[in-house]
């Protein structure tokens, strides 16, 4: 509707579903959001669970339009990956991450999450050697989130190009575990780095519910023994936190630690503690 942040409106809109003409506009300036640089990045770490230092940070993008001001990208990367501007955008995202992890130190990685319409597009392993060539990163400082989703289309279109990135030296973790594909032969085919355990399991009432409690506990398992290490995503609370350590996850991901940050804030992390 026109009156967008206008006055009240008292017909039923169902607030889940852009309208089809919010869609449109949105579509129209998301268009153009690359070159007027309306997107940045904004950093969120990722802590050991038990030493309680920064191993890496994920980015996540942030669009504010000129148009619609900050629009979240629960809104926004559904709509990019439908009309397929999430190939530039996630070229962009990638290339923007790997240069903001060169001014960190050498040690700490960097996370970025992928679309299964990019991994399919034919040219997404090129650009992940692009955005490492113009940064200059180490490919282990760099690691792909997928979702489960990207197995249910075209599984070995989507395992190939993974593989590939894994023979550059990149991390494959597996984002928002336990939400979506009920199959787990995909675990089978391919070594994933990390298992991302989703915060439906880890959070409020989850606490306290011992089937979740059963899943990150299986999870963490099946994990250890694959060799691949458990984030526990959306820890929030000290309770939170002190059940997905004591349930065996190795790097911890949420608000209690720290949001999503902007690049300058980030960085400023690491050097916080030089003496004056
Ligand atoms: P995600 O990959 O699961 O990212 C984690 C989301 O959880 C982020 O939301 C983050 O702000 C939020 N979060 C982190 N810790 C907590 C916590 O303790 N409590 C709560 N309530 N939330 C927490 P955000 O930034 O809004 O991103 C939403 C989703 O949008 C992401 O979910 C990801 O699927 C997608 N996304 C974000 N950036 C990109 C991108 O650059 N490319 C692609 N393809 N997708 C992206
Ligand atoms: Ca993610
Ligand atoms: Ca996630
Ligand atoms: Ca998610």
């Amino acid at each position: 509707s026109k009156d967008e942040g206008g006055g009240k409106h008292y017909t039923f809109e169902p607030s889940l579903h852009a309208s089809a003409e919010e869609r449109r506009q949105l579509e129209f300036a998301l268009r153009s959001a690359l070159e007027r640089e309306e997107l940045t990045l904004n950093f969120q770490p990722v802590v050991d669970a038990n030493k309680e230092n920064v191993l890496s940070f994920e980015a996540l993008v942030r669009w504010n339009s000129a148009e619609h001001g900050f629009v979240s990208p629960g809104k926004f990367i559904p709509l990019a990956e439908d009309t397929r501007l999430i190939v530039p955008i996630g070229e962009w995202v990638l290339q923007e991450a790997c240069i903001q992890a060169m001014t960190w130190p050498d040690d700490i990685r960097v996370a970025v999450n992928v679309s299964g319409e990019q991994l399919l597009d034919p040219n997404f392993s090129a650009s992940v050697v692009n955005a490492l060539a113009v940064s200059g990163l180490a490919p282990n400082r760099l690691e792909i989130e997928v979702t489960e989703s990207i197995f249910v289309r075209d599984d070995s279109a989507a395992r190939t190009t993974l593989e590939q990135c894994m023979a550059l030296g990149c991390g494959v973790a597996l984002d928002d575990f336990g939400t979506g594909y009920s199959s787990l032969g995909y675990l089978r085919k391919m070594r994933f780095s990390t298992i991302k355990v989703d915060r439906s399991f880890v959070q409020g009432a989850a606490v306290d519910n011992p089937e979740s409690l059963a899943i990150i506990r299986a999870v963490v398992a099946m994990a250890d023994s694959l060799d691949m290490t458990t984030t526990a995503e959306g820890v929030e609370t000290e309770e939170e936190l002190a059940m997905v350590r004591k349930l065996g996850c190795t790097k911890i991901q949420g608000f209690y630690y720290g949001r999503p940050m902007p690049a300058a804030d980030a960085r400023a992390l690491f050097s916080n503690d030089r003496t004056p």
